[in-house]
């Protein structure tokens, strides 16, 4: 019956969304408080959104919007810059493998559901680096055919140390050309292999400056302060993990303008709690598993150390992987209760910055005029209680509502 009436209530909520679109109008949401993205906070203001598009900000509220939420935060949506969505767990209860059975619906199906959880709570953008399935899924939700956030892909990742730099430049070619947004690349074993650097130094730059002169961003997997230090100096865009960061190599990404992407928790909790479905996988052994164990703390130490590095350019991604997607705020939780980040700096992280390093500020990321109407709105007020992320009531992506849950905290809706 909840559920009958909850679906009536977005129904008539998105007809009167529909109808001031239909009509012309532009469709005005009123929020308790409005962050902007770039560190800005407004009381009971308006945003105005007409085909799509962020028309303008109100620094009051307006009479009778389309969406208000008195008791609710209004932000740009969220962005995640290291997802799989391709990842999730079979029909047999393990994580997906290219030769589990499963056939080709039945993956692209997961994958769609993953992006559509991922929206839900919060997320309308995403970096998807590491599968060529991310390519159809990314144009589906492109076309309007399925709900997802916007997704951008790296295609496949660049993993084989065994290449020479002009193979390497010709395997960045390759994904450009089929129709990568980014260029995923491991410089370093995985955290559960001790995390050590694999590819030289030659092979970095070779890598990465092709990238660069494709116009896409190389981001690289590297764990250790010596593969942090060679893909930095390589000129690759951002590094991903960096679990074993040193406060010298945080300190040369700052100088050289390097984006960071460290992951504080979710990634090992989401293996470590769910170690059924891993388990004897690949490196995922004994071992493995407690290689994550002590990851954990030196995590949360990492970030604590990037935060106060001057100049370091964070942004926020979550590795989300199976069991893992539509938690992706967990980890932002994580940085302000865990690693002592402030909240407004962990949004802006996850907002502004991350959309500046995934080269879409002219897209998204800050509520500006102009901008796609990617926005959200959560229960309470997440300056003072960062778990309001995790209480999502409404997602807007281009304009498009998603979710609208009016019956929380208060939040009701005119029309
Ligand atoms: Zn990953």
């Amino acid at each position: 019956m909840r559920l009958v009436r909850r679906s009536l209530v977005i129904c008539l909520t998105l007809a009167a969304a529909r109808s001031a679109a239909a009509q012309g109008g532009p469709i005005t949401i009123v929020a308790g408080r409005v962050l902007d993205g770039r560190g800005g906070s407004l009381k009971n203001a308006t945003v105005v959104v007409d085909r799509g598009r962020i028309l303008r900000i109100e620094p009051r509220p307006v009479e009778r919007p389309t969406f208000s939420f008195p008791n609710g935060t209004l932000l740009p949506g969220l962005i995640d810059a290291h997802v799989h969505l391709g990842a999730y767990v079979n029909r047999n209860g393990r994580m997906h493998t290219a030769d589990d059975g499963e056939t080709a619906a039945q993956s692209a199906l997961a994958g769609a559901a993953n992006a559509h959880r991922t929206l839900l709570a919060g997320f309308t953008t995403v970096a998807s680096i590491g599968g060529a399935e991310d390519l159809d899924l990314r144009d589906a939700i492109g076309r309007g055919e399925i709900p997802g956030p916007r997704v951008l892909t790296s295609l496949d990742p660049i993993t084989d140390a065994g290449l020479t730099p002009e193979q390497l430049r010709g395997e960045v070619r390759r994904r450009v050309a089929a129709g990568a947004n980014l260029i995923k690349i491991f410089a370093s074993r995985s955290i559960r292999d001790g995390g050590a650097q694999t590819l030289s130094d030659a092979q970095l730059s070779a890598a990465c400056g092709e990238a660069r002169a494709a116009g896409v961003f190389a981001v690289v997997h590297a764990h250790s302060p010596e593969s942090i230090r060679a893909a930095t100096l390589a000129g690759c865009h951002q590094i991903e993990h960096g679990v074993f960061a040193t406060t010298e190599v945080l300190a040369l990404m700052a100088s050289r303008g390097t984006y960071f992407d460290p992951q504080c928790a979710l990634i090992f909790r989401n293996y470590l709690d769910n170690r059924k479905w891993f388990q004897g996988l690949g490196n995922f052994t004994e071992e493995g598993f407690a290689a994550m164990e002590r990851a954990i703390p030196l995590a949360v130490a990492v970030i604590r150390n990037a935060v106060a590095t001057p100049g370091l350019k964070l942004v926020f991604g979550t590795d989300a992987v199976a069991g893992a997607h539509g938690r992706n705020a967990e980890d932002l939780v994580c940085r302000v209760r865990q690693a002592g980040q402030r909240p407004m700096d962990a949004l802006v992280s996850a907002t502004r910055t991350t959309a500046e390093a995934l080269g879409l500020s002219r897209e998204t990321g800050t509520l500006a005029a102009g901008l796609a109407a990617d926005l959200i709105v959560v229960s309470g007020n997440p300056l003072d209680d960062i778990t309001a992320l995790q209480r999502v009531v409404f997602v807007m992506r281009a304009g498009q509502v998603h979710r609208h849950d009016p019956t929380l905290a208060g939040n009701r809706t005119l029309q």
